[in-house]
C-alpha cells in the first residue's frame, strides 16, 4: 500500500475528566427492537442461524468465552499481526469474545478453547464501522431540494432552515423515532459507533432537546449550536454567538461530549469559531469543526490551534493547511456522500494521506446535502475517487473514526478492544469497494453481543 495510515502511534490518553453532568450520564445502548431470549445457542452454530423474525435480536453479553472461526479475513487494524500491513490483516482466522471484549485473535487452527463457537464459514470480519460525523436530529423533507439540484435547477427554499422550521414544529416522539431508525438503518450497515450531532433547533430549548434525544441512542454527542445564524438573529450574529456561547451551551453541555462549529463564509467566521469552541472547552467539551467544506478558510488552522480532535469535510485545503494536519493529532475527516450529493469536487484524500495526515471517513448523514448512513458506499466512493487504497478506506472507516473521537476501544479487533465487528458476506474487505451498493453485511456484533444477523450464506 503507499502512503498508509499511522496506524501505529501509541494510544493516545483518554481525554481529561470532565465535570459532571446536571444530565443523566453517558451510558451504552442498544437498539431496542424485538428482545429475544437469552442466547441459547448450542455449541457450534453457523452463522446462519436465523435471529428472530426481525432484524435485531438483544441478546445478553455473558462472561461465556466465544470464537469466530472459519473468518476468511479479518482486518485488525494492527501492524504487528497477520501480514504485517496497517490494516494487520490475517488469512484464516480467529476471534474470541468474551463478556464485551475480544480477547484474542489469529489464526484459526491455534485458536484457544472456547465455551462456545460459530463457524462463519469464510466470510470476511472488520471492525464495527465508526461513524466520526452525522445530524440525525431532523425532522421533514428536502426531497424536491435534491430533486431541482440533480435536474440542474436552482433551488430557492431554505435549506438548513427548512429542516430547522420542521424539526421545532415536531414532537419528541417524532425525533426520538427519526434517531431511532437512522441509528438502525445505519447498524443494519455494519456502523456499531454512531457520533450525532444537534443543529436544527437553534434555540436553548430545541438544541438541548436534540441533545437530550441523541444521548439516548449514542454516547457520542455533539452540540453543534453554531451550525448556521438562524433567521431569527439574521439582523444581530453577535446576539446569536453570545446565546451560543451562553444561555444555550449551559442547556446543552450536560448531554454531550462534543462542541463543533460551521466555520464557513456565510456560517461563522474564525474568530466567532474560536470564541465559541473555547467557550465549549470551558463547559468540559472537546472541539471539532465543520472546516473548508466550501471554501478556503480558517477551519483546519483553528482546528490544529486548539487541538480538536477532528477537522471535517477538508475539501479545499493549501498546503499549510494540510502540513499543519500532518503535524497535528487532529483527523483529517472526509465526507465523501456531501461531495456526490452535491456534484461538488472530491476531497483529495491522496494529499492528505501522502503527507502523513490521519484520515477518517464518515457519513455525514444528514437530510440536505448527504443523506446516506452507508459506510460502506462512502468507502467505495472514497477508493473510487478519491484515490484510496480499499486499505486504506476500511483503516479510515474504522481506526480513523475512532482516532476522529478519540478512542482506543472501538476501530481494531485485538485483545482488550471491545468487540464490535461486522462480518461480511464476502470473502474480503476489499468487497466493500469492488461490489458498491451491494448489502454485503451478514451479522454485526457490539459489545461482545449480536444485534444483527441476516442469515444470508455465501
Ligand atoms: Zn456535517
Amino acid at each position: 500500500m503507499t502512503g498508509p495510515p499511522r496506524p501505529a502511534d501509541p494510544p493516545r490518553p483518554p481525554d481529561p475528566p470532565r465535570p459532571a453532568p446536571a444530565g443523566p450520564p453517558p451510558k451504552e445502548r442498544i437498539p431496542t427492537m424485538a428482545k429475544s431470549p437469552p442466547n441459547s445457542r448450542p455449541n457450534t452454530t453457523p452463522d446462519s442461524t436465523p435471529d428472530t423474525a426481525t432484524t435485531f435480536s438483544d441478546t445478553a453479553a455473558t462472561t461465556a468465552s466465544t470464537a469466530l472461526t472459519h473468518i476468511a479475513a479479518l482486518v485488525t487494524n494492527d501492524p504487528s499481526l497477520g501480514d504485517g500491513s496497517p490494516i494487520g490483516l490475517i488469512q484464516d482466522a480467529a476471534v474470541v469474545i468474551e463478556g464485551d471484549r475480544v480477547v484474542w485473535v489469529g489464526e484459526s487452527s491455534k485458536a484457544p478453547p472456547t465455551d462456545n463457537a460459530l463457524d462463519l464459514g469464510g466470510r470476511a470480519v472488520v471492525p464495527g464501522f465508526v461513524d466520526s460525523h452525522s445530524h440525525l436530529v431532523f425532522a421533514g423533507d428536502r426531497t424536491a431540494e435534491f430533486n431541482a439540484r440533480m435536474s440542474g435547477r436552482a433551488y430557492t427554499a431554505g435549506g438548513i432552515r427548512t429542516t430547522v422550521a420542521a424539526t421545532r414544529a415536531a414532537s419528541d416522539a417524532d425525533l426520538t423515532a427519526n434517531v431511532a431508525r437512522y441509528v438502525a438503518e445505519a447498524l443494519r450497515q455494519g456502523t456499531t459507533t454512531q457520533e450525532t450531532k444537534s443543529g436544527y433547533g437553534l434555540t436553548v430549548e430545541d438544541e438541548a432537546r436534540a441533545l437530550r434525544i441523541a444521548s439516548d441512542h449514542t454516547d457520542e454527542v455533539t452540540y453543534l449550536g453554531a451550525h448556521i445564524v438562524p433567521p431569527d438573529h439574521a439582523d444581530d450574529p453577535a446576539a446569536y454567538v453570545a446565546l451560543v456561547t451562553g444561555d444555550m451551551l449551559d442547556a446543552c453541555a450536560p448531554y454531550a461530549r462534543w462542541i463543533d462549529v460551521f466555520c464557513e463564509t456565510g456560517a461563522f467566521d474564525g474568530d466567532q469559531a474560536r470564541a465559541i469552541l473555547l467557550a465549549g472547552r470551558a463547559k468540559g467539551l472537546h472541539p471539532r469543526i465543520h472546516a473548508n467544506q466550501l471554501s478556503h478558510g480558517p477551519g483546519v488552522q483553528l482546528a490544529v490551534e486548539l487541538d480538536a480532535a477532528s477537522a471535517d469535510h477538508c475539501t479545499h485545503l493549501t498546503d499549510a493547511d494540510v502540513d499543519a494536519l500532518a503535524h497535528s493529532d487532529t483527523v483529517a475527516t472526509l465526507l465523501p456522500g456531501a461531495e456526490f450529493s452535491t456534484r461538488a469536487p472530491w476531497p483529495d484524500a491522496r494529499r492528505l494521506l501522502d503527507a502523513g495526515a490521519t484520515v477518517a471517513l464518515s457519513t455525514d448523514c444528514n437530510p440536505g446535502s448527504s443523506f446516506t448512513s452507508s459506510m460502506p458506499f462512502c468507502m467505495a466512493l472514497a477508493v473510487r475517487d478519491m484515490r484510496m487504497t480499499p486499505d486504506e478506506a476500511i483503516w479510515s472507516a474504522t481506526a480513523g473514526g475512532a482516532r476522529a473521537l478519540r478512542r482506543t476501544d472501538i476501530g481494531r479487533l485485538t485483545p482488550g478492544a471491545r468487540a464490535d465487528l461486522t462480518v461480511l458476506d464476502a470473502p474480503s474487505h476489499v468487497h466493500l469497494a469492488y461490489r458498491p451498493g451491494v448489502p454485503l453485511v451478514s451479522s454485526v456484533w457490539r459489545g461482545g453481543v449480536r444485534l444483527l444477523g441476516n442469515g444470508v450464506r455465501l
